[in-house]
Protein backbone atom coordinates (compact mmCIF):
# COMPACT_ATOMS: atom_id res chain seq x y z
CA UNK A 1 0.00 0.00 0.00
CA UNK A 2 1.45 3.55 -1.02
CA UNK A 3 0.54 5.62 1.86
CA UNK A 4 -0.06 9.72 1.42
CA UNK A 5 3.39 10.61 2.79
CA UNK A 6 5.14 7.87 0.14
CA UNK A 7 3.05 9.58 -2.41
CA UNK A 8 4.45 13.24 -1.80
CA UNK A 9 8.00 11.75 -1.20
CA UNK A 10 7.30 9.88 -4.63
CA UNK A 11 6.10 12.89 -6.16
CA UNK A 12 8.87 15.45 -4.75
CA UNK A 13 11.66 12.29 -5.90
CA UNK A 14 9.86 12.32 -9.66
CA UNK A 15 10.15 15.59 -9.36
CA UNK A 16 14.09 15.65 -9.30
CA UNK A 17 15.00 12.63 -11.64
CA UNK A 18 11.73 12.62 -14.11
CA UNK A 19 8.59 10.94 -13.50
CA UNK A 20 10.26 7.98 -15.75
CA UNK A 21 12.91 7.82 -13.21
CA UNK A 22 11.49 7.18 -9.46
CA UNK A 23 9.06 4.34 -8.66
CA UNK A 24 6.31 3.69 -5.73
CA UNK A 25 5.41 0.32 -7.38
CA UNK A 26 5.63 -2.77 -5.21
CA UNK A 27 7.34 -5.03 -7.82
CA UNK A 28 9.96 -2.37 -8.63
CA UNK A 29 10.30 -1.99 -4.54
CA UNK A 30 10.28 -5.57 -4.61
CA UNK A 31 13.46 -5.35 -6.89
CA UNK A 32 15.47 -3.07 -4.60
CA UNK A 33 14.91 -4.23 -1.36
CA UNK A 34 17.52 -6.78 -0.82
CA UNK A 35 21.02 -7.96 -1.89
CA UNK A 36 22.96 -11.13 -1.49
CA UNK A 37 22.98 -11.23 2.20
CA UNK A 38 19.27 -12.08 1.05
CA UNK A 39 17.93 -10.00 3.87
CA UNK A 40 15.08 -7.83 2.51
CA UNK A 41 13.15 -4.63 3.57
CA UNK A 42 11.15 -2.46 1.39
CA UNK A 43 11.78 0.95 0.60
CA UNK A 44 9.22 3.60 -0.51
CA UNK A 45 10.85 5.07 -3.31
CA UNK A 46 13.28 3.84 -5.81
CA UNK A 47 14.85 6.45 -8.21
CA UNK A 48 17.42 6.23 -10.91
CA UNK A 49 19.61 9.19 -11.28
CA UNK A 50 21.56 10.27 -14.24
CA UNK A 51 23.89 12.61 -12.67
CA UNK A 52 25.18 13.87 -9.36
CA UNK A 53 23.31 17.20 -9.51
CA UNK A 54 20.08 14.62 -8.76
CA UNK A 55 21.75 12.82 -6.50
CA UNK A 56 22.33 16.26 -4.26
CA UNK A 57 19.10 17.05 -4.86
CA UNK A 58 17.37 13.91 -3.74
CA UNK A 59 19.59 13.72 -0.50
CA UNK A 60 18.81 17.36 0.49
CA UNK A 61 15.28 16.64 -0.09
CA UNK A 62 15.70 13.59 2.03
CA UNK A 63 17.57 15.31 4.57
CA UNK A 64 14.39 17.94 5.17
CA UNK A 65 12.15 15.26 5.98
CA UNK A 66 14.94 12.87 7.45
CA UNK A 67 14.18 10.21 4.96
CA UNK A 68 17.51 7.42 4.64
CA UNK A 69 18.86 7.04 1.47
CA UNK A 70 20.96 4.03 0.45
CA UNK A 71 22.89 3.72 -2.68
CA UNK A 72 22.78 0.51 -5.00
CA UNK A 73 25.17 -1.02 -7.30
CA UNK A 74 23.75 -4.75 -8.53
CA UNK A 75 23.10 -5.42 -5.34
CA UNK A 76 25.51 -8.43 -5.15
CA UNK A 77 27.30 -6.94 -2.10
CA UNK A 78 27.27 -9.52 0.91
CA UNK A 79 27.27 -6.94 3.72
CA UNK A 80 23.76 -5.72 3.80
CA UNK A 81 24.44 -2.09 2.86
CA UNK A 82 22.50 -1.71 -0.53
CA UNK A 83 19.03 -3.20 1.98
CA UNK A 84 17.09 -0.44 2.74
CA UNK A 85 16.30 -1.52 6.57
CA UNK A 86 15.09 1.66 7.37
CA UNK A 87 12.87 1.99 3.79
CA UNK A 88 13.45 5.64 2.63
CA UNK A 89 14.66 5.66 -0.99
CA UNK A 90 17.07 3.37 -2.70
CA UNK A 91 19.03 5.63 -5.36
CA UNK A 92 19.92 2.82 -8.09
CA UNK A 93 22.40 3.86 -9.95
CA UNK A 94 22.61 1.64 -13.30
CA UNK A 95 21.57 4.14 -15.00
CA UNK A 96 25.35 6.34 -14.55
CA UNK A 97 26.79 3.79 -16.46
CA UNK A 98 29.12 5.48 -19.32
CA UNK A 99 32.61 4.73 -19.09
CA UNK A 100 33.41 9.17 -19.32
CA UNK A 101 37.29 8.69 -20.49
CA UNK A 102 40.25 5.99 -21.50
CA UNK A 103 43.64 7.96 -21.32
CA UNK A 104 45.95 5.99 -23.17
CA UNK A 105 48.67 8.05 -22.63
CA UNK A 106 48.63 8.55 -19.10
CA UNK A 107 46.52 4.92 -18.61
CA UNK A 108 44.03 6.19 -16.51
CA UNK A 109 39.86 6.43 -17.01
CA UNK A 110 37.06 7.99 -15.40
CA UNK A 111 33.48 6.09 -15.30
CA UNK A 112 30.81 6.64 -13.78
CA UNK A 113 29.65 4.33 -11.05
CA UNK A 114 27.18 2.35 -12.83
CA UNK A 115 29.73 0.68 -15.14
CA UNK A 116 30.33 -3.33 -14.43
CA UNK A 117 33.65 -4.13 -13.92
CA UNK A 118 33.98 -6.79 -16.92
CA UNK A 119 32.22 -4.00 -19.23
CA UNK A 120 35.11 -2.10 -18.36
CA UNK A 121 38.29 -4.53 -18.15
CA UNK A 122 36.98 -5.49 -21.97
CA UNK A 123 36.99 -1.72 -22.61
CA UNK A 124 40.43 -1.35 -21.65
CA UNK A 125 41.36 -4.62 -23.12
CA UNK A 126 41.08 -3.46 -26.36
CA UNK A 127 43.39 -0.37 -26.33
CA UNK A 128 46.04 -3.04 -24.51
CA UNK A 129 45.56 -1.91 -21.15
CA UNK A 130 44.55 -3.72 -17.99
CA UNK A 131 42.40 -3.01 -14.83
CA UNK A 132 43.20 -5.70 -12.83
CA UNK A 133 40.59 -6.16 -9.75
CA UNK A 134 38.75 -8.67 -10.45
CA UNK A 135 36.15 -10.07 -8.06
CA UNK A 136 34.36 -13.17 -9.53
CA UNK A 137 31.22 -11.16 -9.46
CA UNK A 138 33.10 -9.01 -12.14
CA UNK A 139 29.87 -9.76 -14.84
CA UNK A 140 27.74 -7.98 -12.95
CA UNK A 141 29.02 -5.86 -10.00
CA UNK A 142 29.26 -2.42 -10.73
CA UNK A 143 32.36 -0.09 -9.98
CA UNK A 144 30.82 1.95 -7.56
CA UNK A 145 29.97 -1.10 -5.67
CA UNK A 146 33.69 -2.24 -6.01
CA UNK A 147 34.72 1.25 -4.74
CA UNK A 148 32.16 1.27 -2.21
CA UNK A 149 33.20 -2.35 -0.55
CA UNK A 150 36.70 -1.85 -1.66
CA UNK A 151 36.22 -5.38 -3.80
CA UNK A 152 39.64 -7.99 -4.06
CA UNK A 153 38.93 -10.57 -6.57
CA UNK A 154 41.08 -13.01 -8.01
CA UNK A 155 43.95 -11.19 -8.53
CA UNK A 156 44.49 -9.55 -5.76
CA UNK A 157 47.71 -11.28 -4.68
CA UNK A 158 49.49 -9.96 -7.24
CA UNK A 159 47.94 -7.20 -8.14
CA UNK A 160 46.40 -5.94 -4.87
CA UNK A 161 42.73 -4.88 -4.64
CA UNK A 162 39.88 -2.27 -5.66
CA UNK A 163 41.58 0.67 -3.29
CA UNK A 164 44.80 0.38 -5.11
CA UNK A 165 43.73 1.77 -8.23
CA UNK A 166 41.20 4.25 -7.25
CA UNK A 167 42.95 7.45 -7.86
CA UNK A 168 39.86 10.34 -7.28
CA UNK A 169 36.55 10.05 -6.59
CA UNK A 170 33.58 12.71 -7.29
CA UNK A 171 31.39 12.24 -4.31
CA UNK A 172 27.87 13.53 -3.13
CA UNK A 173 28.18 13.66 1.03
CA UNK A 174 24.98 13.21 2.60
CA UNK A 175 24.36 16.65 2.94
CA UNK A 176 24.04 17.24 -0.76
CA UNK A 177 27.71 18.61 -1.29
CA UNK A 178 29.32 17.86 -4.42
CA UNK A 179 32.68 17.17 -3.85
CA UNK A 180 36.04 15.80 -5.73
CA UNK A 181 38.76 13.97 -3.49
CA UNK A 182 42.32 12.82 -5.18
CA UNK A 183 42.53 13.47 -9.12
CA UNK A 184 42.60 11.73 -12.29
CA UNK A 185 46.12 11.76 -12.09
CA UNK A 186 48.40 9.16 -10.14
CA UNK A 187 50.93 12.52 -9.02
CA UNK A 188 48.43 13.78 -6.31
CA UNK A 189 50.52 13.05 -3.32
CA UNK A 190 50.04 16.29 -0.81
CA UNK A 191 47.48 16.47 1.77
CA UNK A 192 44.82 13.89 3.47
CA UNK A 193 44.08 10.92 1.71
CA UNK A 194 40.45 11.20 1.47
CA UNK A 195 40.16 8.92 -1.15
CA UNK A 196 41.19 5.84 0.67
CA UNK A 197 38.54 7.18 3.23
CA UNK A 198 35.92 6.93 0.78
CA UNK A 199 37.26 3.47 -0.72
CA UNK A 200 35.83 0.54 1.40
CA UNK A 201 33.15 2.75 3.20
CA UNK A 202 30.21 1.05 2.14
CA UNK A 203 28.18 4.01 1.36
CA UNK A 204 28.39 5.53 4.85
CA UNK A 205 30.37 8.57 3.72
CA UNK A 206 28.75 9.91 0.91
CA UNK A 207 27.41 8.75 -3.26
CA UNK A 208 30.51 8.19 -5.66
CA UNK A 209 29.47 9.56 -8.65
CA UNK A 210 32.70 9.44 -10.84
CA UNK A 211 35.52 7.36 -10.42
CA UNK A 212 39.00 7.95 -11.45
CA UNK A 213 40.83 4.61 -11.96
CA UNK A 214 44.75 3.52 -12.18
CA UNK A 215 45.53 1.21 -16.01
CA UNK A 216 48.40 -0.61 -16.35
CA UNK A 217 49.48 -2.23 -19.60
CA UNK A 218 47.99 -5.48 -20.78
CA UNK A 219 50.67 -8.36 -20.10
CA UNK A 220 51.03 -9.71 -23.21
CA UNK A 221 50.73 -13.41 -22.10
CA UNK A 222 48.74 -15.29 -20.00
CA UNK A 223 49.17 -19.16 -19.03
CA UNK A 224 46.81 -21.47 -16.93
CA UNK A 225 47.16 -24.72 -14.99
CA UNK A 226 44.82 -26.97 -13.11
CA UNK A 227 45.99 -28.84 -10.29
CA UNK A 228 43.48 -31.42 -8.74
CA UNK A 229 44.37 -33.08 -4.83
CA UNK A 230 42.41 -35.83 -3.47
CA UNK A 231 40.87 -33.46 -0.53
CA UNK A 232 40.26 -29.55 -0.27
CA UNK A 233 42.79 -29.77 2.93
CA UNK A 234 45.55 -30.76 0.01
CA UNK A 235 44.44 -28.46 -2.20
CA UNK A 236 44.50 -25.65 0.91
CA UNK A 237 48.06 -26.60 2.00
CA UNK A 238 49.51 -26.52 -1.30
CA UNK A 239 48.66 -22.78 -2.09
CA UNK A 240 50.76 -21.02 0.40
CA UNK A 241 53.85 -23.16 -0.52
CA UNK A 242 53.59 -22.74 -4.39
CA UNK A 243 53.76 -19.09 -3.64
CA UNK A 244 56.78 -20.44 -1.98
CA UNK A 245 58.33 -21.71 -5.21
CA UNK A 246 58.98 -17.94 -6.19
CA UNK A 247 56.65 -16.91 -8.71
CA UNK A 248 53.81 -14.89 -7.76
CA UNK A 249 51.11 -15.98 -9.79
CA UNK A 250 48.55 -13.47 -10.89
CA UNK A 251 45.60 -15.38 -10.11
CA UNK A 252 45.04 -18.19 -7.53
CA UNK A 253 41.93 -19.63 -6.67
CA UNK A 254 41.18 -22.22 -4.39
CA UNK A 255 37.89 -24.91 -5.67
CA UNK A 256 36.68 -26.86 -2.56
CA UNK A 257 34.87 -30.75 -2.84
CA UNK A 258 31.05 -29.38 -2.91
CA UNK A 259 32.03 -26.60 -6.08
CA UNK A 260 34.15 -29.86 -7.72
CA UNK A 261 30.71 -31.65 -7.17
CA UNK A 262 28.54 -28.71 -8.99
CA UNK A 263 31.39 -28.83 -12.06
CA UNK A 264 31.37 -32.50 -12.38
CA UNK A 265 27.37 -31.82 -12.73
CA UNK A 266 27.38 -28.97 -15.59
CA UNK A 267 30.94 -28.73 -17.26
CA UNK A 268 33.02 -30.89 -19.74
CA UNK A 269 35.81 -30.92 -17.50
CA UNK A 270 36.20 -34.70 -16.95
CA UNK A 271 37.48 -34.26 -13.31
CA UNK A 272 38.13 -37.49 -11.92
CA UNK A 273 36.65 -39.39 -9.15
CA UNK A 274 39.20 -38.90 -6.51
CA UNK A 275 39.91 -35.19 -7.13
CA UNK A 276 38.18 -33.47 -4.11
CA UNK A 277 39.50 -30.45 -4.30
CA UNK A 278 41.88 -28.22 -6.83
CA UNK A 279 43.60 -24.99 -7.08
CA UNK A 280 43.49 -22.87 -10.52
CA UNK A 281 46.70 -20.85 -10.84
CA UNK A 282 47.46 -18.48 -13.72
CA UNK A 283 50.60 -16.78 -14.39
CA UNK A 284 51.10 -13.28 -17.11
CA UNK A 285 53.74 -11.18 -18.05
CA UNK A 286 55.94 -11.95 -21.37
CA UNK A 287 55.86 -15.06 -23.02
CA UNK A 288 58.98 -16.84 -22.28
CA UNK A 289 58.93 -15.69 -18.52
CA UNK A 290 55.16 -17.29 -18.63
CA UNK A 291 56.84 -20.55 -19.93
CA UNK A 292 59.44 -21.23 -17.54
CA UNK A 293 57.16 -20.02 -14.91
CA UNK A 294 54.23 -22.63 -15.21
CA UNK A 295 56.44 -25.12 -15.18
CA UNK A 296 57.82 -24.31 -11.95
CA UNK A 297 54.59 -24.33 -10.74
CA UNK A 298 53.58 -27.73 -12.29
CA UNK A 299 56.61 -29.14 -10.79
CA UNK A 300 55.71 -27.36 -7.50
CA UNK A 301 52.36 -28.54 -7.27
CA UNK A 302 53.36 -32.68 -8.09
CA UNK A 303 55.99 -31.77 -5.15
CA UNK A 304 52.82 -30.53 -2.86
CA UNK A 305 50.57 -33.88 -3.53
CA UNK A 306 48.58 -32.54 -6.66
CA UNK A 307 46.87 -35.73 -8.12
CA UNK A 308 47.42 -34.57 -11.88
CA UNK A 309 48.09 -30.93 -13.35
CA UNK A 310 46.21 -29.31 -16.51
CA UNK A 311 47.65 -26.85 -18.27
CA UNK A 312 45.00 -24.38 -20.10
CA UNK A 313 47.36 -22.95 -22.81
CA UNK A 314 44.83 -21.53 -25.61
CA UNK A 315 41.88 -18.68 -24.87
CA UNK A 316 39.62 -21.15 -25.72
CA UNK A 317 41.03 -23.15 -22.74
CA UNK A 318 41.37 -20.67 -20.52
CA UNK A 319 37.24 -19.98 -21.22
CA UNK A 320 36.43 -23.83 -20.43
CA UNK A 321 38.89 -23.62 -17.31
CA UNK A 322 37.69 -20.20 -15.40
CA UNK A 323 33.71 -20.20 -15.43
CA UNK A 324 34.05 -23.42 -12.88
CA UNK A 325 35.65 -20.61 -10.55
CA UNK A 326 33.35 -17.51 -11.51
CA UNK A 327 29.55 -18.16 -10.26
CA UNK A 328 26.79 -17.07 -13.60
CA UNK A 329 24.84 -14.19 -12.75
CA UNK A 330 22.86 -14.56 -9.75
CA UNK A 331 19.33 -14.25 -9.81
CA UNK A 332 18.80 -11.52 -7.50
CA UNK A 333 20.59 -9.31 -9.63
CA UNK A 334 18.14 -8.57 -12.68
CA UNK A 335 20.69 -7.10 -15.54
CA UNK A 336 20.90 -3.60 -15.69
CA UNK A 337 18.86 -1.49 -17.69
CA UNK A 338 21.65 -0.02 -19.79
CA UNK A 339 24.91 -1.36 -21.29
CA UNK A 340 28.07 0.89 -20.33
CA UNK A 341 29.69 1.81 -23.01
CA UNK A 342 31.66 4.52 -23.59
CA UNK A 343 30.08 7.92 -23.44
CA UNK A 344 26.69 6.14 -24.16
CA UNK A 345 23.63 7.73 -24.93
CA UNK A 346 21.36 8.15 -21.62
CA UNK A 347 18.91 5.36 -21.65
CA UNK A 348 15.72 6.58 -22.16
CA UNK A 349 13.88 3.25 -20.65
CA UNK A 350 11.82 4.07 -17.52
CA UNK A 351 11.57 1.83 -14.50
CA UNK A 352 8.48 0.83 -14.97
CA UNK A 353 8.59 -1.09 -18.11
CA UNK A 354 8.83 -5.30 -17.31
CA UNK A 355 9.14 -4.40 -13.57
CA UNK A 356 6.47 -7.13 -12.44
CA UNK A 357 7.97 -9.54 -14.61
CA UNK A 358 11.56 -8.77 -13.11
CA UNK A 359 10.33 -8.78 -9.83
CA UNK A 360 8.79 -11.93 -10.14
CA UNK A 361 11.94 -13.44 -11.48
CA UNK A 362 13.96 -11.36 -8.51
CA UNK A 363 11.36 -13.69 -5.89
CA UNK A 364 13.17 -16.84 -7.13
CA UNK A 365 16.08 -15.28 -6.38
CA UNK A 366 16.98 -17.54 -3.19
CA UNK A 367 17.86 -20.23 -4.46
CA UNK A 368 20.84 -19.17 -6.15
CA UNK A 369 22.41 -16.56 -4.03
CA UNK A 370 25.07 -17.24 -2.18
CA UNK A 371 25.56 -15.61 1.48
CA UNK A 372 28.49 -15.69 3.65
CA UNK A 373 28.32 -12.50 5.66
CA UNK A 374 27.54 -12.32 9.00
CA UNK A 375 26.57 -8.88 9.54
CA UNK A 376 24.51 -6.50 7.75
CA UNK A 377 25.21 -3.08 7.68
CA UNK A 378 22.35 -0.16 7.28
CA UNK A 379 23.08 2.98 6.60
CA UNK A 380 20.69 6.59 6.84
CA UNK A 381 22.35 8.79 4.54
CA UNK A 382 20.31 12.27 6.28
CA UNK A 383 22.14 14.03 8.18
CA UNK A 384 20.41 14.04 10.94
CA UNK A 385 19.91 10.35 11.15
CA UNK A 386 23.73 9.25 10.17
CA UNK A 387 23.47 6.42 12.06
CA UNK A 388 25.23 2.43 11.19
CA UNK A 389 23.65 -0.24 12.64
CA UNK A 390 25.13 -4.18 12.34
CA UNK A 391 22.79 -6.84 13.21
CA UNK A 392 23.28 -10.80 13.30
CA UNK A 393 22.65 -12.40 10.29
CA UNK A 394 19.73 -15.32 10.27
CA UNK A 395 20.00 -18.13 8.29
CA UNK A 396 19.61 -17.38 4.81
CA UNK A 397 16.45 -18.07 3.75
CA UNK A 398 14.42 -16.56 0.58
CA UNK A 399 13.79 -13.08 1.48
CA UNK A 400 10.53 -11.73 2.22
CA UNK A 401 10.00 -7.40 2.30
CA UNK A 402 8.52 -6.10 4.52
CA UNK A 403 6.23 -3.24 4.01
C1 LIG B 1 28.74 -14.56 -6.65
C2 LIG B 1 29.48 -13.43 -5.99
C3 LIG B 1 30.86 -13.37 -6.08
C4 LIG B 1 31.56 -12.34 -5.43
N1 LIG B 1 32.91 -12.30 -5.51
C5 LIG B 1 33.59 -11.33 -4.87
C6 LIG B 1 35.03 -11.30 -4.92
O1 LIG B 1 35.67 -12.14 -5.55
N2 LIG B 1 35.66 -10.30 -4.25
C7 LIG B 1 34.97 -9.35 -3.55
O2 LIG B 1 35.60 -8.46 -2.95
N3 LIG B 1 33.61 -9.36 -3.49
C8 LIG B 1 32.91 -10.32 -4.13
N4 LIG B 1 31.55 -10.35 -4.06
C9 LIG B 1 30.83 -9.31 -3.33
C10 LIG B 1 30.29 -8.17 -4.24
O3 LIG B 1 30.17 -8.56 -5.58
C11 LIG B 1 31.20 -6.97 -4.17
O4 LIG B 1 31.17 -6.48 -2.86
C12 LIG B 1 30.83 -5.84 -5.14
O5 LIG B 1 31.80 -4.85 -4.98
C13 LIG B 1 29.46 -5.23 -4.89
O6 LIG B 1 29.13 -4.44 -6.02
P1 LIG B 1 27.62 -4.10 -6.36
O7 LIG B 1 27.58 -3.23 -7.57
O8 LIG B 1 26.80 -5.33 -6.41
O9 LIG B 1 27.24 -3.22 -5.07
P2 LIG B 1 25.94 -3.32 -4.14
O10 LIG B 1 25.82 -4.66 -3.55
O11 LIG B 1 24.78 -2.77 -4.86
O12 LIG B 1 26.37 -2.29 -3.01
C14 LIG B 1 27.40 -2.63 -2.13
C15 LIG B 1 27.62 -1.45 -1.17
O13 LIG B 1 28.11 -0.35 -1.89
C16 LIG B 1 27.25 0.79 -1.74
N5 LIG B 1 27.29 1.47 -3.03
C17 LIG B 1 26.97 0.97 -4.25
N6 LIG B 1 27.22 1.88 -5.20
C18 LIG B 1 27.71 2.97 -4.58
C19 LIG B 1 28.14 4.25 -5.00
N7 LIG B 1 28.13 4.60 -6.29
N8 LIG B 1 28.57 5.14 -4.06
C20 LIG B 1 28.60 4.82 -2.75
N9 LIG B 1 28.19 3.62 -2.29
C21 LIG B 1 27.75 2.73 -3.19
C22 LIG B 1 25.90 0.22 -1.35
O14 LIG B 1 25.16 1.15 -0.59
C23 LIG B 1 26.34 -0.96 -0.49
O15 LIG B 1 26.67 -0.55 0.80
C24 LIG B 1 30.84 -11.37 -4.69
C25 LIG B 1 29.45 -11.44 -4.62
C26 LIG B 1 28.77 -12.45 -5.26
C27 LIG B 1 27.28 -12.51 -5.15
Amino acid sequence: MVTDSAEKLLAEVQAIVGEEFASAEVEERILASYDATRRASLPEVVAFPRSAEEISAVLKLANRGKTPVYPRGAASGLTGGAVPVAGGIVLDLRRMSRILEIDEDNQVATVEPGVTVSDFQTEVQRLGLFYPPDPASADFSTLGGNVAECAGGLRAVKYGVTRDYVTGLEVVLPQGDIIHVGARTLKCVTGYDLTRLFVGSEGTLGIFTKIHLRLIPLPPARRTLLALFDSPEAAATAAPRLLKAGILPAALEFIDDATIECIRKQQPLDIPAAARGALIIELDGDEASCVAGIAVIERACSENGALETRRADTPADRARLWPSARPPRPRFSRPSRTSSTRTSASCRRGPRKCSAARAKSAAGMASSSPTTATSARATCMSTSCSRTAKRRMPKPKPPRPKS
